[in-house]
Order: C-alpha cells, then structure tokens, then sequence
C-alpha cells in the first residue's frame, strides 16, 4: 500500500515536535485534527517513538526500555471526575471515556466523583497563569478519597506558565500527575511493565482562559494510556493515533518493539 499523508498544519505538527523533547510534558500549540494514513510498520515505529521516556519525561521507573508499557487492563481502570461540591461528569468526558472503551477493548469503571475544591492547590501568585502551589500530595488526595489508582479527570487545572507560553490557548490542557503540573512521573512493575496500581494519573481540562473539546479530552488521555510522546500525527485527536494507541493495547504490556503484532 502506498503511505498517503495529508498534511493541514504542517508548521505546527513541526513545532509538536519540537516542544516534545523538551522536560514539559506539555501539549504547547496542540494543532487542529492532522490526518495520515499510515502502513502497519509505520504505526509501529509511531508507536515506539512515543511509549518512551524522552531525557527522563516522562519518569518511568523501572520501565524496561525496549518494550511497551502501559496500564494493566485484566480489571476495570478506574477513572474520576473532581468537582468542588460534587455534581455530574460533563457529557463529553462521558463520552471520551466509552470511545476509548470501544476502541481499544479496554473497561473502565463507571465515573466516581470526587468532591473537593482543587483551586488549593492553585499559585494564586500568579493569577494569570495556571501553576501548583506544591501543597498537593497524591498519597494525601488518595486516602482522603479511599482510592488507589486510575484517571482522574479535572476541569480548570491545566498547566499554564509562562516559563513555556504567553498564549494560555496553547497550554489549554495537560496530562500529569497532579493538578496544575506539567509532569509526569509513573512507577512501573517492572515484570509486568504495567504501572503500579496506585498510580493515579490525571488529565486537566482548561486553564480559565481557554477552551477545549473532546478531541482535546482524547489527546490528553492518549498520553496517560501511553502514548507519551507526540508524534506527527498527533495533533489534535484522529484515526491515526487511535491506530498507534490500539496496537499499544492490543499487544501484552512489556511486548518488544520489533514483536509487536498487529
Ligand atoms: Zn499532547
């Protein structure tokens, strides 16, 4: 088959590329939907370009370099949705959950709301961007709860600095793992080369000065199941990197690279 590519934003899938081998594992100047049809053996190699550490970002402790890693899928991956009072799931979260669940064969629970008030955690320093105030603490925020690991979706806790952007649009949303944090650090059993069931991993929606939609809430929760690093056709959200997410789920947790079946 010949490898067809369409490209609308090519500029801006080159400075994807660029931002991602920097330590932020941000998602600065997200690109509308790219498309690109691809040949198995590409999706492959889009596939080990992204499930990877690139200069330590993000920490995989224990991974095993040469092999995928990802969430362990034999149960339920519980997800969450914060909201200060409580209140329902956007519909759209909903929604962005089931088309990961039928796309990649893998459960998840039904949505657990977590009431509490996340703007504590927010540097009010600095009221026009959308930084922590390093008082949050997952061991804290689990056990306040009575949970252990999962997604936790949240709305408004986007990292936001202005060591990295002028432009809040550009860092409308992040996957992380605390609000407010441009971060990822995720513990790994490294026989299995699943993350640690207490890894709680979190996919933040907004910043106060930006929208986002469900092509948004797809990409961020691209990066938690493993899809790390962007690649080229990582834009936005599209059926090319639903390819490259579905081979990482489609084949065991600490599968080489060069064994991966599709
Ligand atoms: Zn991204």
């Amino acid at each position: 088959m010949k490898i067809k590519t369409h490209h609308k934003h090519l500029l801006d899938s080159a400075i994807i590329l660029s931002f991602s081998t920097t330590m932020l594992l941000g998602c600065l100047g997200i690109t509308e939907e790219t498309e690109g049809v691809v040949e198995p053996e590409e999706l492959v190699n889009l596939l080990t370009s992204s499930n990877k550490a690139v200069n330590g970002n993000p920490g995989l402790w224990g991974n095993d370099a040469n092999t995928t890693v990802r969430f362990d899928t034999s149960s339920d991956i519980p997800v969450y949705f914060v909201s200060n009072g409580g209140g329902m799931v956007p519909d759209v979260i909903q929604e962005s959950v089931n088309v990961m669940s039928n796309q990649l064969g893998v459960r998840f629970s039904k949505f657990v709301v977590l009431d509490e008030d996340l703007s504590q955690y927010r540097d009010n320093n600095y009221p026009n961007q959308n930084v922590g105030n390093y008082r949050f603490s997952k061991g804290a925020f689990q056990s306040k709860h009575g949970i252990n690991g999962g997604i936790v979706f949240a709305i408004d806790t986007a990292f936001y600095s202005h060591q990295y952007s002028f432009s809040p649009s550009t860092m409308c949303a992040n996957a992380s793992h605390a609000p407010y944090d441009g971060g990822m650090a995720i513990d790994i059993d490294y026989n299995t080369q699943t993350y640690q069931s207490d890894t709680l991993l979190w996919v933040n929606l907004g910043n106060r000065q930006c929208s986002w939609d469900k092509a948004i809430v797809l990409h961020e929760m691209a990066h938690v199941l493993g899809l790390f690093q962007h690649f080229e056709y990582y834009g936005s959200w599209n059926t090319t990197s639903m390819a490259v997410l579905k081979l990482l789920y489609r084949n065991h947790p600490g599968t080489p690279f060069h064994s991966l079946s599709m």
